[in-house]
């Protein structure tokens, strides 16, 4: 079977090494000839490293970060600590890396933008400079994918949000996050070399421009810009979203271009990979569709879980309560950074609250003393 991914970021380049390794016949199409710097936060949470030996054996540049620092709304700081650091990864060398992988494990990589896809009878037709048949094409083409639009339909407009910012030339080590009085937050994460600061709001009236700007020059006014950015991320806050289906006759889609990040936090990378992942076992097997079955299994419930608590989690008024009981209780925090960085499964929060309630009670009449 001859296999089309369009799309080489982590979930095209992950899906092809694992099919290559297979012995499958893969070519990779990227728009881009290399791996290139993708607006995005580059956090890497244990749990991604932890599942994916690719991950844990990347040793390129990444910044480890086990300070997290939150201001509500109203400007009240909380510090949270992790014993288990995120990394925060560059995404051009990450992404190389992946993209290095697929190729040496026998993929073949065609620079070429793809700009239309059709099924022809039992072929997949993908036009480009050049047009090219297969047997079967992965979309792992990002948040506005081609291979989603022209097979499935693109992700609604309202489940897409614009996120805003900069690669500036400044150092910190905790990554530092600032809650908005509308729904929607600006961060600074610190690379290697840099920091990439952005923002992203699921409010249309919130101008994002404003708000980075209004911390930039609030906390970074002498460092150098070094790039400026914007770029769509799948913000699903419609849990029925996931019932969707991903695949079809002979294609499937995985990563942003089936919408798979985590509403709560913007994380994709691990679906992105996990997505691949789950598509390369089904696929050899010779029945793709059992990556619909897999991924609902492993992944789709919790992302479900993740639309549900968005809209209650980014409201001001919530936030500025949980920051508010945060700042007295150290059970609190400790909880917080779990679900943010670590955490196994959303589907586990609940229990995992309740748990810790009588705890959270006594830390605040504790702090009344
Ligand atoms: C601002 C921002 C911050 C983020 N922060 C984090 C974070 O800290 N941690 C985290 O886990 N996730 C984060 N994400 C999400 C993460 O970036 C994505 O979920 C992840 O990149 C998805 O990987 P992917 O391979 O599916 O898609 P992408 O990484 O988008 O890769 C798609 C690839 O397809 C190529 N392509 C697109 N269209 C075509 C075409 N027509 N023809 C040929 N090639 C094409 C592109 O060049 C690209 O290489 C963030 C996203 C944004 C926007």
């Amino acid at each position: 079977m001859r296999i089309a991914i369009v799309g080489a970021g982590p979930a095209g380049s992950y899906c092809a090494s694992l099919l290559a390794r297979q012995g499958a016949d893969v070519t990779l199409f990227d728009r881009q000839a290399t791996a290139w710097e993708k607006p995005c936060g580059g956090g890497v949470p244990p749990k991604v490293r932890e599942r994916f030996a690719e991950v844990l054996a990347y040793d390129g540049p990444r910044r480890a970060v086990d300070v997290g620092v939150f201001t509500s709304p109203s400007g009240l700081p909380v510090r949270l600590q992790s014993g288990r650091p995120m990394w925060i990864i560059e995404r051009k060398l990450f992404d190389g890396y992946l993209r290095e992988l697929a190729k040496q494990t026998g993929a073949k990589f065609i620079h070429q933008r793809i700009r239309r896809v059709e099924q022809a009878g039992r072929e997949v037709v993908l036009h480009g400079a050049h047009e090219y048949r297969f047997d079967f094409v992965i979309g792992a083409d990002g948040c506005f994918s081609v291979v989603r639009r022209d097979l499935l339909g693109p992700i609604p407009k309202h489940l897409v949000s614009m996120t805003v910012g900069y690669f500036i030339e400044a150092q910190q080590t905790e990554a530092v996050t600032w809650f908005l009085p509308k729904p929607g937050y600006v961060w600074a994460y610190p690379r290697p070399d840099h920091i990439c600061l952005g923002g992203g709001s699921s409010d249309p009236t919130l101008d994002m421009w404003a708000e980075v700007e209004r911390i930039r020059v609030a906390h970074y006014p002498t460092a150098v810009v070094r790039q400026k950015w914007a770029a769509p991320i799948p913000f699903i806050r419609d849990p029925s979203f996931f019932r969707r289906p991903t695949t079809g006759a002979n294609f499937a889609v995985i990563g942003d271009a089936a919408g798979h990040v985590d509403a709560l936090t913007g994380e994709g990378i691990l679906y992105a990979l996990w997505g691949g992942a789950l598509l390369a076992q089904a696929l050899p097997a010779g029945d793709h569709r059992h990556y619909e079955v897999a991924w609902h299994d492993a992944y789709g419930r919790e992302l479900e879980k993740t639309s549900d608590l968005s809209a209650r989690f980014y409201d001001p008024r919530t936030m500025e309560r949980v920051f508010g009981v945060a700042a007295r209780s150290a059970t609190l925090r400790r909880y917080l950074m779990d679900i943010m960085t670590d955490q196994p499964s959303y589907l586990e929060t609940g229990r995992m609250f309740m748990r810790r309630l009588p705890m959270i009670g006594l830390d605040l009449l504790r702090s009344l003393w």
